[in-house]
């Protein structure tokens, strides 16, 4: 139970609080007025952590109220936290900056060359979104969506690879003002946003694919047995009504009329079956944002010029000591989770392959980073990322 008593420690002294350690599973709190309040705790309060109460304690435990509490306390805070990681023993540069660069960057349309290597500090933003889609069943998941601030590429991958790394780190290392400076500054609500949301739409898609075919799996094996069982009984009705097509008299009349009724009132149902059904499996999706982590960490940055028929240009591109791997390089228009980039003839962006792409209407190439809203020459809306269904 250590953790958790270091934890409240910790949380309750960020607080205000005075808290001393009584015995490896008991604190003492001292509180102020507002914690008091929000805990419900006298000014002086012993918190027992043990499987064994302790007398006058209260028992804090991983279930029950106390970590909603616990929660409120932490509030905004715990969604935004910043932290410096650094190798625990120096990892020298790549010997070989080319091959790194031949490694990271596949350019169909134009050439690189390898300018510089510089060792400094980056600043990489995680992500975490908790997603819901709730139909006839329920599916939660977590999105984590990682970017390199100082270079602007798209590091997901190499965060899931430092996950691991900084889990053995226990020591919550503050990025130093030296760090932060060398990092820079972080991006703009509207430039975050704007990044995060294709590609979190994407994920999304992505993580609830299997699910989705589960339901919809459901759906047709639902439709299929009100059709069959409807079709039955609608046929054998029919069959019926053409029986007593030739037959005369009242009898015959009032038999016909009443399958007719029969066939309408079946197609009724069915329609109001089909309605249920649709009902059951309506689809709703909702993501919210769970988590930020502002990443400090060291990075070996290269300058790589790149060329394109007269023009030039310098991109950044990280190599990560921590992970001992480059990063994809930077996407202005996609989602830039692949390596392929083509670069565009007139300001030398890097797009994604369908960044470069024909217009869809009037069949022109152009760069979706030049022109993000729509086609130069004909106005037509190319999105590269449908919206989410
Ligand atoms: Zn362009
Ligand atoms: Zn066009």
């Amino acid at each position: 139970m250590s953790e958790l008593r270091d934890f409240v420690a910790d949380l309750l002294e960020r607080r205000g609080a005075a808290v001393e350690v009584i015995d490896p599973d008991g604190l003492e709190v001292l509180a102020p007025a507002p914690l008091q309040k929000t805990m419900g705790w006298p000014e002086l309060a012993r918190l027992g952590f043990g499987a064994q109460r302790s007398e006058g304690a209260f028992a804090i435990r991983l279930e029950g109220d106390w970590l909603d509490r616990f929660g409120a306390l932490l509030a905004e805070e715990g969604h935004w936290s910043e932290r410096e990681l650094k190798p625990a023993a120096a990892v020298p540069p790549p010997s070989d900056p080319e091959r790194v660069l031949e490694r990271a960057l596949d350019l169909p349309n134009a050439v690189w060359r390898f300018k510089a290597m510089t060792p400094t500090f980056t600043r990489c933003l995680l992500l975490s979104f908790r997603y819901t889609a709730v139909s006839d069943e329920k599916r939660e998941g977590l999105i984590q969506i990682g970017f390199n601030i100082g270079t602007g590429a798209v590091v997901t991958e190499i965060l899931a690879r430092l996950r691991p790394v900084l889990a053995q780190v226990s020591d919550w290392q503050v990025p130093t003002p030296t760090v932060k400076l060398a990092a820079g500054p972080g991006w703009s609500a509207a430039t975050t946003t704007a990044r995060v949301r294709p590609l979190l739409d994407t994920q999304v898609r992505e993580s609830m694919e299997p699910f989705l075919r589960a339901m919809r799996r459901r759906l047709e094996r639902d439709r299929n047995r009100v059709h069959a069982c409807h079709d039955d009984l609608r046929n054998s009705s029919l069959k019926r009504l053409a029986a007593l097509e030739r037959a005369e008299g009242d009898r015959a009349e009032a038999d016909r009329r009443r399958e007719t009724l029969r066939v309408e009132a079946i197609e009724r149902e069915y329609r109001a079956k089909l309605d249920d059904l649709r009902h059951n499996y309506a689809l709703r999706v909702t993501v919210e944002w769970v988590q930020a982590l502002d990443l400090y960490v060291p990075v070996q940055r290269f300058e790589v010029l790149i060329r394109r028929r007269k023009g030039e240009r310098i991109i950044r591109l990280d190599w990560h000591p921590l992970v001992r791997a480059a990063e994809p390089p930077l996407c202005e228009a996609g989602l830039g989770r692949e390596r392929t980039r083509l670069v565009c003839d007139d300001k030398l962006h890097l797009t994604e392959p369908a960044g470069q792409a024909p217009c869809r209407s009037c069949t022109k190439p152009f760069c979706r980073a030049c022109f993000p809203a729509a086609c130069p020459r004909c106005g037509n809306r190319n999105d590269l990322d449908a919206p989410l269904e």
